[in-house]
């Protein structure tokens, strides 16, 4: 049986082989470094003084437990490695397990397994990680110590009782506005507005030049990692060749300063266009080092603060930059602790066909679906327009359950960890939660997609049809949705419009939106 990893065991000096066992009895204390967390400089220095064996834990079960995305199992594997080996050359003692089992489960076996060993562990992010290290805690109290989670930046305390129906993003985001004094002048918004969104919906000039977002090549770690991920998980979603995402922090920094001096600048303007083979646009992709510790949110608005004052990109990027990290990215957090573990159950439309098929494979006529779900296969990436007016959009529209859509993105994106996947999934994207996150369900016909995108043009659908075989099917879908979902619209003032819009519609085409949408719903390969 060939050895796994040599090369990385190698750099961290240990033998592959070693087991819990292998703790020394004079070692009293180790710091757990969980998989999301690979920071130092987040973790409290009074713990890193005493420079504690730092322990990092390959857990087979969090890899199994839904089918990732295999760059995404690439990347958090290799990431991991990189960063155990950051810390041996700073200094530290690093023990990698391998376990099959859970994360706490190695963690248990360490502990039983040397007594006179203490552990610390920051609050885990996700649920079910978090569950069993409290679970772990308990059982060998008082040998296991919890220090908060810093890498986010919103004060849970002051907001996570806040979350409730007429509670919004946008009251949300103005109070961290102030409390981190970002893009603020005195108790003002700097240029006088808090948001800037209206300027933030243009079309892509066919003429636009896209500057390309660097490639890193894959380093003896990352190609062990690979050939690991090919041989252990060949049947998971997604295409493992081609992987060019930043490893460490280094590289993270790089790419984000390349996104500040080539892209941010046009990243507003552009924020929701869409364009046929162009996946990443003027949008920074930096969500995956963000949420595995790569990056901190804090330095991140600073980076793009700092170019607003250098006068490198217009406030009306800079502000949409920030508010999806200060605004949308914590409120999303402080929501999924809100909500955990009640709304992963949510079903507010009660939607129970199984999602497409074509979410796995990609293979679709609708030229839009196929341009997302092909880059969501090739890169685990999309941007948001694609995830919520597309992806999600379509999924509502033909009654897909809200629960296969949430684990589908969980495992087909890189950057998706279930605290920001699920409440951008289930609250935002398609309502699940009844309306306590969003205050309408994102839905749209085929001419947000028409006016936001080249896609219509190469598509075997015609966008400006309305009903019948040829017509794109998000028109007729919409319409069917908004009268089978009335309640939700007739009661809502923003979006009851389009119930009256139906409501006068004549009974003819009524009737043909009807015959429409159920053949094309009931024809629809489903997984
Ligand atoms: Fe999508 Fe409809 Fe446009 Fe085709 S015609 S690309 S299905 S919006």
């Amino acid at each position: 049986m060939r050895e796994i990893s040599p090369y990385f065991f190698q750099q961290i000096r240990q033998d592959s082989s070693k087991s819990a066992r292998k703790i020394e009895p004079q070692e009293k204390e180790v710091l757990f470094i969980l998989h999301d967390q690979l920071n130092l400089a987040i973790f409290p220095q009074q713990i890193l003084a005493r420079k504690p064996k730092l322990v990092i834990v390959e857990s087979s079960a969090y890899a199994n437990f839904i089918p990732h995305h295999q760059k995404k199992l690439a990347y958090i594997l290799s990431a991991q490695r990189h960063f155990a080996i950051e810390c041996v050359a700073a200094g530290y003692q690093v023990l990698n397990l391998f376990t099959m089992d859970s994360y706490a489960q190695a963690l248990r076996e360490l502990l039983t397994e040397n007594p006179q060993l203490n552990l610390t562990y920051m609050q885990p992010s996700e649920w079910d990680t978090r569950q069993a290290m409290t679970q772990l805690k308990l059982d060998f109290a008082p040998r296991v110590s919890l220090i908060a989670n810093t890498f986010f930046l919103a004060d849970l305390a002051k907001f996570q009782n806040k979350i409730a129906k007429g509670y919004r993003l946008e009251t949300f985001y103005r109070q961290m506005r102030k409390s981190t004094g970002f893009l603020m002048q005195g108790d003002q918004p700097m240029g006088g507005k808090w948001n800037y969104d209206q300027e933030n919906r243009k079309k892509l000039p066919k003429a636009e030049k896209i500057p390309a977002i660097a490639s890193i090549l894959p380093d003896q770690i990352t190609l062990e990692v690979m050939a690991e991920i090919a041989e252990f998980f060949p049947r998971n979603f997604g295409v493992l060749a081609g992987f060019s995402y930043a490893v460490t922090r280094e590289q993270a920094l790089g790419l984000a300063q390349q996104f500040i001096s080539e892209r941010l600048a046009k990243f507003g303007d552009y924020e929701d266009a869409l364009k046929e083979g162009e996946p990443f646009l003027f949008h920074s992709v930096l969500s995956l080092y963000l949420n595995n510790g790569l990056l901190l949110p804090g330095e991140l608005c600073e980076m793009a603060i700092a170019a607003f004052k250098e006068g490198i990109a217009p406030l009306n990027s800079v502000e949409g930059f920030i508010r999806q990290i200060l605004g949308w990215r914590e409120y999303m957090r402080v929501y999924y602790e809100a909500m955990m573990p009640g709304v992963r159950s949510s079903n507010h439309f009660g939607f129970k066909l199984n999602l497409p098929q074509m979410y796995w494979n990609g293979e679709t006529k609708l030229a839009c679906l196929q341009s997302a779900i092909a880059s969501v296969i090739q890169h685990g990436y999309s941007h948001h327009i694609q995830r919520l007016m597309i992806l999600s959009n379509f999924s509502n529209l033909t009654f897909s359950d809200p629960a296969q859509l949430n684990q589908w993105f969980w495992f087909a994106y890189i950057d998706a960890y279930e605290w920001v996947e699920l409440p951008n999934v289930l609250g935002m994207a398609v309502y699940a939660d009844g309306g306590i996150l969003a205050s309408k369900p994102y839905v749209s016909g085929g001419n947000y997609i028409n006016k936001m995108s080249d896609h219509c043009g190469n598509c075997a659908y015609d966008v400006k049809q309305k009903t019948g075989e040829k017509a794109c099917p998000f028109n007729y879908l919409y319409w069917n949705f908004v009268d089978t979902c009335r309640q939700d619209f007739a009661e809502n003032g923003r979006v009851s419009l389009m119930a009256n819009m139906y409501d006068q519609k004549s009974e003819a085409e009524k009737q043909e939106i009807k015959a429409s949408a159920q053949a094309f719903i009931q024809n629809l390969a489903r997984r």
